[in-house]
């Protein structure tokens, strides 16, 4: 069931306590990152300032971040700088490190999923699902079986889909297969920028249980934005509220991961309740002033 844990005696929705073992690797760390385009201009504009947070590589677990806050407060920023994508990408100031390690760009350990699919239009769905393990050089019997086994992960059904193109697709089973793209080359970070914000009610609460089957499977960090509450509730196990612009993390928690169905979870009252909680943390973040947020 997801709740809210609030440990004995702390504030409520402080973020739980991690596992005191310092030889765990962090996978992504941001140091006080700012970001300001056209700096010393007129038109100077800070997007995000100060974003402190560090997420740690479990073995064999994988985290799922779901990322919450207004429109424009530099959550996309924030997924682009770990991705080494620009304009957002190099950071004005801070460190942004991924394994250790300064990003310096795009890379196979981080695949991205965007809100608009972005599948390649004269590519059928199997051509789209295996065309990332072409630049990885892979040979083409290879890469068409595995393109076919990811149909079916996804939900697809490879026999009918293979052949079509992304234009005779619904938004779903676009989706279906911008995911399949992404995952199918094993990125140990998954980066999801509110990629259910188009489909329907329905259709988002299948693919939310589609991506924990996923997840449980895949073992990698998800960082995944949102503006529905109860989805970033349902999905993951720690979230980010961002104050609004220029952004920062207002406040970390941590959430029980999910047990059942989306469906399912809607019905239970502890994550109604833990619904209202968040959303109660939102508005307090929208009105919090910038020196109101707690060190992440
Ligand atoms: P979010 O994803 O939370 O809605 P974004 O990360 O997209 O927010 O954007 C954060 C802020 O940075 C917004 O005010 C946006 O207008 C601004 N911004 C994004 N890209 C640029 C850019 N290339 N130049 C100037 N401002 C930008
Ligand atoms: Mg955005």
């Amino acid at each position: 069931m997801a709740r809210i844990e609030i440990p004995a005696g702390s504030a409520p929705c402080e973020i739980a306590a991690v596992p005191a073992n310092g030889t765990l690797r962090r996978i992504v760390e941001f140091d006080r990152v700012s970001k300001i385009y056209l700096p010393g201009t007129r038109k100077e504009f800070t997007s995000i300032r100060n974003v402190t947070f560090h997420v740690e590589d479990k073995p064999d677990v994988g985290e799922f971040i779901g990322m919450l806050g207004p429109s424009g407060c530099g959550k996309s920023t924030v997924l682009r700088l770990i991705a080494g994508l620009a304009p957002h990408f190099p950071a004005t100031t801070g460190t942004v490190l991924v394994g250790g390690l300064p990003v310096e760009g795009p890379g196979p350990d981080r695949g991205f999923v965007f809100q608009d699919y972005a599948n390649f239009p004269n590519l059928s769905v199997l051509e789209n699902v295996a065309f990332g393990l072409e630049c990885a050089q892979v040979p083409e019997k290879e890469r068409l079986e595995r393109a076919w086994e990811w149909l079916g992960k996804v939900g697809l059904d490879a026999k009918n889909d293979a052949d079509k193109f992304p234009y005779q697709l619904s938004g779903g089973m676009n989706q279906r297969v911008a995911i399949a793209r992404t995952l199918i080359l094993g990125p140990r970070i998954i980066l999801m920028d509110e990629p259910f914000g188009a489909l329907d009610p329905g259709t988002r609460q299948n693919m939310q249980d589609l991506l924990v089957a996923l997840w449980k499977e895949l073992e990698a960090t998800v960082f995944f934005v949102t503006h529905d509450v109860g989805e970033a509730v349902f999905l993951a196990d720690r979230l980010y509220i961002f104050s609004p612009s220029p952004g920062t993390i207002f406040k970390q928690m941590a959430i029980t991961p999910p047990d059942r169905k989306s469906v399912e979870m809607q019905a239970v009252p502890a994550f109604q309740e833990s619904v209202r909680e968040v959303r109660h943390l939102l508005d307090q973040a929208g009105r919090s002033s910038p020196t109101d947020s707690s060190p992440a």
